[in-house]
């Protein structure tokens, strides 16, 4: 017998869930491309884009996924054989930095493993060394997704204008645009990437980078761009749905117009204050399922963590028999322990991960609860009893929670 019949919940970080408005806007005949209701649309498009990475800067719509809008945010900015500095706080900067490297930029890597946070000092040291301004680009993620880690923006502004640095400072930004507080322009930052699939709701498809009119000019200054990744067509509106780059993401365009009415209209202070809670539940279910057994939060300080994705440490093999426990029992996909094995565990199996990005709310927090809190007892892992009971106060407002 399997209890998993039923509608499932892949909270996964990213994709993420569909809300199903996105999806029927997206079940329609082919639109026209040339005139009417699509090329129509764009200009809005791009403004309501804008409002969610909160910048009046740029937008390039490119027909990719997240890696596409690593590799377009570079191919605009930094030019092979020129330098860059990678903050890392997990898997996700080491592959924007490895999509650096083949193209023929020089990385400099300040890695601060699974975890971070990032050590200012230490930055403000290699800027310091760094007196002939090689750095082109200072690269961060802004939540790392393997290890849930949320690194600030701000103060590696403050210190690249302290110090009179002219690097751009990129931030990959795709895991939690739309789930945790981001202000590009606010915070300085030059060039922001993300994707459609993860707080923004819509499928995997297209990849968005965002920048300034300081990166527009580091652009211009650059010798030559391959012409797929070339941003300047592809950031005007009027242009990129017709005479650039090739054929329209069609449907996707209706999803995300859908999408970003849905954000809009929600408020994105509402939002980030929906994912907060959300995330303050989920933390202090495992908090307490903890105090009894061998279930860790990955990221020790709470205000270190992204409001979007948790990464859980568990013991191998626990963390992989309690995803199989739940997608076969409970309906309901965790997300792998990306990027944390080790010798002892080269497959990451003593950990697993909560996607909470973009489309949830209170019920499905709490049957994802629910059911991670039944899987432990089927499978006799220890753990202190109660962990949804702790969840739901947090809801409830009777508890503030971790
Ligand atoms: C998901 C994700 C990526 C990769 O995006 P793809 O669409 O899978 O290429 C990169 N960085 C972060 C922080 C992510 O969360």
């Amino acid at each position: 017998m399997s209890l998993a019949n039923g509608r499932t919940y892949l909270a996964i970080p990213g994709p993420s869930v569909v809300p199903d408005a996105v999806l029927r806007a997206m079940h329609r005949a082919s639109p026209n491309i040339y005139e009417g209701e699509l090329p129509d649309m764009m200009p809005g498009l791009t403004r309501d884009l804008k409002r969610v990475a909160r910048t009046d800067g740029h937008v390039a719509i490119y027909i990719s996924n997240g890696h596409g809008a690593w590799e377009a945010a570079l191919a605009n900015t930094v030019a092979p054989g020129e330098t860059v500095l990678v903050l890392s706080t997990g898997h996700f900067a080491l592959g924007w930095s490895r999509v650096a490297e083949a193209r023929g930029i020089e990385v400099d890597l300040l890695d601060f493993g699974n975890g971070g946070p990032i050590d200012l000092d230490r930055v403000a040291e290699r800027l310091k060394a760094d007196a002939g301004h090689r750095y082109k680009a200072v690269m961060a993620v802004h939540v790392d997704t393997s290890s849930s880690n949320r690194n600030d923006f701000a103060p590696l502004r403050a210190l690249l204008d302290d110090l009179g640095h002219p690097a751009l400072l990129m931030a990959d930004c795709i895991a939690a645009m739309g789930c945790d507080r981001f202000e590009m322009d606010a915070w300085g930052v030059d060039v922001t990437v993300t994707g459609s699939q993860k707080g923004l709701m819509c499928p995997p498809g297209l990849g968005f980078v965002f920048f300034n009119d300081r990166a527009a000019d580091a652009r211009k200054a650059l010798e030559r761009v391959s012409s797929y990744w070339d941003w300047t067509q592809r950031a005007a509106p009027e242009a990129f749905y017709q005479y650039f780059g090739g054929t329209a993401p069609t449907h996707h365009i209706y999803g995300l117009r859908t999408a970003l009415d849905m954000i809009h209209d929600e408020g994105l202070d509402a939002i980030w204050a929906r994912h907060a809670t959300l995330a303050r539940a989920i933390w202090t279910a495992c908090a307490h399922w903890g105090q009894d057994g061998p279930l860790r939060l990955n990221v020790a300080d709470p205000a270190r963590r992204s409001h979007a994705v948790t990464a859980l440490a568990i013991g191998k093999p626990l963390g992989r028999d309690l995803r199989r426990w739940c997608s076969d029992q409970a309906g309901v996909t965790l997300g792998i322990g990306l990027g944390m094995g080790n010798e002892d565990d080269p497959k990451g199996d003593g950990y697993f991960r909560f996607g909470h990005m973009g489309h949830v709310n209170t019920h499905m927090i709490l049957g994802l609860m629910g059911s991670v809190e039944a899987g432990l007892g089927a499978l006799k892992i220890p753990h202190r009893p109660g962990g949804v009971t702790e969840a739901a106060k947090v809801i409830s407002g009777a508890s503030s929670g971790v």
